[in-house]
């Protein structure tokens, strides 16, 4: 059995919503069908969320009608049988009426999270009424069923996996199944999500719950780019990848796959592919456990970082400081990226600021504190990046006009990573392009 995972641009146009059932029937493979919602909705789901929050009643009506004369102006193209469409008709009122009525009740953050569990659930209902109007047998799963989150919101792999085999037997011979991304049900049996991005982890918890022979994410781009294609002219996509390569890349940037759900297919040694729904024949990234490609295969940014300096005399010699260091940020859930340490001082990044002023507060117990923000992570990514003779010179020299504020060297076989001020990225992307891939 395999999976195939659609993003929201991919199901975002009536006509792609018809190619992408072209691609999921022309194998002869048992493929579970997991769909993002149609592009845009999730992002106008949490405009409704938030106009709610805010108690502006009439703002979230008018984003809950221009969404639903969205879905209105949808349906027609998409199916052409009356039947289809009364169908269609049915679910999108079904799904307007719940948020409308919403409206009228007190809001709280549970409801919040049913709202934004309505964009999945219009999307794959929609394109399992095309496939019903093509007569193309399948069986629609409903991710809320076997889909669930503990109380640390992490997913319960070995239950999703028990509920969900259980399931599948109900279906002995079925080839197609058609289920949402991005929702679950919390430990309160409520409606959750797993967090924006989230229907990559989907696809990849299924197919770790299922051990697919392959998880195929299919977006709009040929697979992970060895630079960032946004910023620098000549990229390429990476033929293969290790997973702990993906993991650094799509962590460090590469926007294209959700960075947890690597694990799942790690964890049970599933190929995870990237295909690109526009051009179906392209070979796209393939993310295994082993490759054996060597030096360096991509280099990726990740802006927002904040740099954070603990100087004290006192770590001199001394043991435990690092652990009093790290509590800090323990204490505040505020996860570290970088480290560099001295014999008198410590460097770490973080991205997440909700904490900052405490956390900074609590640092100054330990000792001098300096704060840069607006720094970038340049992530240099390959296998065995940190063996291959020169490999790390010739990242260097390429930079060598650019100010360097930290350098993790060594952490992995997989990665460099080298801290910069924001205002240096694009230079450097550039000048690493040329240096290191000769272009
Ligand atoms: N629809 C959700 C989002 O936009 C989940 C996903 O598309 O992966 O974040
Ligand atoms: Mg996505």
């Amino acid at each position: 059995m395999k999976v195939m995972k659609f993003g929201g641009t991919s199901v975002g146009k009536p006509e792609r919503m018809h190619q992408v059932k072209d691609l999921v029937t022309r194998g002869d493979e048992p493929t579970i069908v997991v769909l993002s919602a149609l592009s845009g909705t999730t992002n106008a789901l949490v405009g409704i969320g938030e106009a709610l929050a805010e108690a502006n009643r009439i703002l979230a009506k008018e984003r809950i009608d221009a969404l639903h004369a969205h879905y209105l102006e949808f349906y027609p193209a998409l199916l052409k049988t009356e039947k289809g469409r009364a169908k269609a008709e049915d679910i999108i009122k079904e799904h307007f009426e719940f948020l409308n009525i919403i409206l009228k009740i007190s809001f709280n953050e549970a409801i919040n999270r049913d709202i934004l569990a309505q964009g999945e659930l219009l999307s794959t209902k929609l394109f399992y009424t095309l496939l019903e109007e093509l007569n193309i047998p399948a069986v629609f799963l409903g991710a809320l069923d076997f889909m669930s989150i503990d109380e640390n919101s992490e997913p319960e792999l070995s239950k999703i996996s028990e509920k969900l085999k259980a399931i599948l037997a109900q279906h002995p011979g079925e080839k197609l199944f058609v289920t949402q991304g991005y929702i679950c049900k919390n430990h309160r049996n409520e409606v959750d999500n797993l967090k924006r991005g989230g229907s990559d982890y989907t696809a990849s918890l299924i197919a770790a719950a299922i051990n697919a022979s392959v998880c195929e994410i299919w977006t709009d781009i040929d697979g992970m780019h060895n630079n960032d294609p946004r910023i620098v002219d000549k990229t390429r996509p990476i033929a293969e990848l290790s997973f702990d390569e993906a993991a650094e890349l799509a962590y460090f940037g590469a926007k294209i796959l959700h960075p947890a759900s690597i694990w799942p297919a790690q964890q049970y040694n599933v190929p995870v592919r990237l295909l690109n729904t526009m051009d179906p024949e392209a070979h796209g990234t393939l993310i295994k456990e082993d490759v054996e490609t060597t030096g360096v295969k991509a280099i990726a940014a990740k802006d927002g970082i904040t740099a954070i300096k603990i100087k004290s005399s006192r770590m001199l010699l001394a043991y435990g400081f690092l652990r009093r260091v790290f509590e800090i940020f323990e204490k505040y859930k505020t996860p570290i990226d970088m480290i560099t340490t001295s014999e008198v001082a410590v460097s770490v990044t973080i991205d997440d600021l909700s904490h900052l002023a405490q956390i900074q507060k609590e640092l100054e117990a330990l000792g001098s504190v300096e704060v840069d923000q607006n720094q970038t992570i340049i992530c240099i990514v390959g296998n065995m990046v940190s063996e291959t003779r020169g490999a790390i010179k010739s990242v260097m020299d390429s930079i060598n006009n650019i100010p360097i504020r930290m350098v993790s060297y060594g952490g992995s076989r997989h990665n460099v990573s080298i801290l910069i001020d924001s205002k240096f990225k694009k230079d450097a992307l550039q000048s690493l392009n040329e240096g290191v891939f000769n272009w």
